[in-house]
């Protein structure tokens, strides 16, 4: 079966282009973890915050719920990103648990999934497609640097419709020419908070007045989050932490 690719998926090199054209095309970008290996919370966060910059809407897909002592485990671990609105979906791929759930919401769209490996993105995509088709595309994307890198990413049509991008190595989701600013914004749940800052400029760290850092400890926000994103401060290029 011939696949014709309905919409043009990050194929354009160049150095504003290589992000632009995902966010136009995506839906929907679900980060994918698992109860084995341990979720890097770090990596979530930074891949949701790469989401709210460019208005890509995201979800949380917990896999592996078999290997959990039961599924309230689960919820437990997600109840901070359901407390700010994002949604998820803990399902088992070894068991079929939930997975009718997730084939629902992915019905006409275009989907991606990311995360780290081993978390079970090829078995999610393999159990979502039961008659396996594919295409590899091979995408161009411009680093930070300027180099040129080659990431293969794989685009299948979904049985109901839809499509579903698996794309383990895209470094649109990278903290490349995020500043500060938008890494905060990034932080859907600071936003409210953000404006009540004294200073303009706060980057919400030990400014004076902050009114986030604030919220986070007294817990008006989660303070998990909050350290994670003092942690991803410090990941940021000097040149993008005036
Ligand atoms: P990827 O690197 O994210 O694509 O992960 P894979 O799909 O290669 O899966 C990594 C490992 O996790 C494989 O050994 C899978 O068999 C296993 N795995 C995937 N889904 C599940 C699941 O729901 N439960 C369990 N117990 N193992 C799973
Ligand atoms: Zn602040």
């Amino acid at each position: 079966m011939e696949i014709l690719p309905r919409r043009n998926v990050l194929n354009r090199p160049g150095h504003n282009e290589t992000i632009r054209p995902v966010a136009a095309n995506l839906d929907r970008v679900f980060v994918v973890v698992a109860a084995e290996p341990e979720p890097d919370w770090l990596l979530v966060d930074q891949y949701l915050a790469a989401c709210e910059r460019r208005d890509l809407r995201a979800a949380i897909i917990f896999n592996k719920v078999d290997l959990l002592p039961s599924q309230a485990v689960g919820e437990g671990l997600l109840a901070d990103y359901h407390g700010i609105g994002y949604d998820s979906f803990l399902v088992s791929v070894r068991t079929g648990e939930r997975l009718s759930e997730l084939r629902k919401e992915l019905i006409g769209q275009c989907s991606m999934l990311v995360g780290q490996s081993g978390v079970g993105k090829s078995s999610l995509t393999n159990a979502l497609l039961p008659d396996k088709q594919l295409q590899t595309r091979t995408l161009s994307e411009k680093t930070s640097l300027g180099r040129h890198t080659t990431t293969t990413a794989t685009l299948y049509h979904l049985p109901d419709g839809g499509d579903l991008i698996d794309s383990p190595g895209v470094s649109v989701f990278g903290l490349a020419e995020m500043s500060i600013r938008d890494l905060a914004s990034g932080f859907r749940e600071f936003r409210p908070w953000i404006p009540r800052c004294r200073f303009n400029d706060c980057r919400h760290i030990n400014d004076k007045g902050c009114a986030v850092r604030e919220a986070a400890e007294t817990g008006a926000l989660p303070y998990a989050r909050y350290e994670r994103y003092l942690k991803l401060i410090e990941k940021l290029p000097p040149s993008q932490r005036p």
